[in-house]
């Protein structure tokens, strides 16, 4: 790959330079310096991608499922003959370490494997003589052209949340990912290519707002999947529904995460820290808070401060590099106005990730991790999303306190417990107001076989990302009442 590579979109089967005119810049977040070029595609562009898909689609749904999943099972192949080169090209392009990148592209390729089941997934239901002679059949068949639009934060494994499960339910799909991180998706698509499925199946079209408002509108696309900020997966959720798609929106989050004395220390640290600062603290499912409870305050507090202090941080194909740097000179500046911001509402700065810079590296985004404690509850820091590797400490005398806590903000993507208590555990699962559920876990995230579960503002729509909820979302459910009686039957 060249060091400034100009980067295609991928329509009706073939790689396509953007005739836009418009190009933004991919940094690596690392140097700061710019390793490719994106196109931003322009209305024409992606209305060409939707007929291209729209033309594929009667082909396509028509090849039997047990054909279409052959090409996930190459595709699942591929991915793992690729998955070194492919971890590299995310790090450089999104900042997190090697094995954050090989973690992501095990949880992408689980996608593409539980895909392989679409045969049985599909299957509909039916039940004989609901009527003398008469049958009744429920039937799955695929919606169209359907779209997913994706974040910045997990290059590879967002997009394949959606694109196996599209595919081989037998709709076309359109991928518009993050302009911030397109080349992971490139080389995805590079290796979707060397499938030879049929053209206008699977295409990637980058670019920004005018693209995405194209796919939002645009009457052929039935479906549209985003996973993105809690605004704009407001707005796409209002626009796509509001122009009768099926729409799953997965916005932002703030996941807390209550300490109880009970807990084993040294796990609980171990865990939640890497939970807090690993992908810098970038993940929708980082801790970004913790609500320690009576006496857990004092071994709690020092133990994660110490962790935050030791860990670190530098260019994420560097061996020994625990934490990366984050996304953008913005996302930086965004930790560091929290850190104020926090301090003037009452907190207490422990761990200062302010300032520091990374030897060899002086161009790249480093925000070290920060410890903030007494954060004060209905503060900035306590309800906003920071999206960096800055994590709070809060304190109070009860469970019941710390779960009123959590359910008392605006996100439910995902909280957490660290306990010995089966109890406690059993209160917090119950009670807690989030879609994914941690005990004794830092990042609970949902295996491809699970729905990706979150709640409040942390989601908009009805089926979520993965596992059945994803075979229900690129499928519509057709009822087939048949009647076929005979002279025999009518004697019952
Ligand atoms: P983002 O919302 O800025 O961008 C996401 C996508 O939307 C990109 O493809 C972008 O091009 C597009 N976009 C941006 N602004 C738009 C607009 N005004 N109109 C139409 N499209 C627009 O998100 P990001 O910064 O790339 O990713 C980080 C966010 O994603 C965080 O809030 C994080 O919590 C969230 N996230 C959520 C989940 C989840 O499962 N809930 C998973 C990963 C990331």
């Amino acid at each position: 790959m060249n060091s400034v590579n100009q980067l295609k979109n991928y329509i009706n089967g073939r790689w396509r330079d953007s005739e836009s005119g418009h190009a933004g810049e991919v940094i690596n977040p690392a140097t700061g310096l710019a390793i490719a070029k994106v196109p931003i595609s322009s209305k024409q562009e992606v209305e060409e991608c939707i007929l291209a898909a729209d033309k594929a689609f009667d082909g396509w749904r028509r090849v039997p499922v047990t054909k279409r999943i052959q090409y996930m099972f190459q595709f699942k192949n591929l991915l793992e003959e690729h998955a070194d080169e492919l971890a590299k090209i995310i790090t450089n392009e999104c900042g997190k370490t090697y094995k954050e990148s090989i973690g992501e592209i095990r949880r992408g390729i689980e996608n593409v494997e539980n895909s392989c089941g679409m045969p049985m997934l599909m299957q509909g239901t039916n039940n004989e003589d609901i009527a003398t002679g008469v049958d009744e059949h429920m039937i799955r068949q695929p919606l169209g052209v359907v779209t997913a639009i994706t974040p910045f934060n997990f290059p590879a494994m967002i997009p394949l949340w959606f694109l196996p499960y599209a595919l081989a339910a037998g709709n076309c799909f359109i991928l518009k990912p993050s302009e911030k991180v397109p080349m992971a998706t490139t080389k995805i698509f590079e290796l979707l290519d060397q499938l030879d499925l049929p053209p206008g199946v699977v295409q990637l079209v980058n670019g920004d707002k005018t693209a995405v408002d194209v796919l939002l509108e645009h009457p052929a696309v039935r479906a549209v999947s985003f996973v993105g900020s809690t605004p704009v997966a407001k707005y796409i959720y209002a626009t796509a529904s509001a122009n009768g798609k099926r729409v799953q929106a997965q916005g932002g989050a703030k996941n807390m995460v209550i300490v109880l004395p009970d807990a084993d220390m040294d796990m609980t640290t171990r865990i939640v820290g890497d939970s807090a600062f690993g992908c810098a603290g970038q993940r929708c499912l980082a801790n970004s808070l913790a609500i320690t409870v009576g006496s857990a305050r004092e071994p709690f507090t020092k133990a994660i401060s110490e962790k935050a202090a030791g860990l670190k941080v530098g260019y994420g194909l560097n061996d020994d590099t625990e934490m990366g740097p984050v996304i953008s000179p913005q996302s930086r500046e965004r930790v560091y106005e929290f850190v104020e911001t926090g301090a003037k509402e009452g907190g207490r700065i422990l761990v200062d990730g302010r300032g520091k810079n990374v030897e060899s590296y002086d161009g790249g985004f480093w925000a070290f991790p920060t410890i903030m404690d007494d954060i004060a509850p209905g503060s900035s820091i306590a309800k906003t999303e920071i999206f960096g590797p800055l994590f709070g400490l809060m304190h109070v005398d009860t469970v019941d306190e710390a779960i009123e806590l959590i359910n008392s903000q605006v996100y439910g993507n995902m909280a957490c417990l660290f306990t010995s208590s089966g109890a406690a555990a059993r209160q917090f699962r119950y009670e807690a107001k989030a879609g994914n559920i941690g005990i004794n876990i830092g990042v609970a995230a949902p295996m491809a076989y699970f729905p990706f579960s979150g709640w409040k503002e942390s989601f908009f729509g009805d089926l979520h990302a993965q596992g059945h909820h994803a075979v229900e979302f690129y499928t519509q459910t057709k009822v087939i009442v048949e009647r076929w009686i005979r002279d025999w039957d009518r004697k019952f």
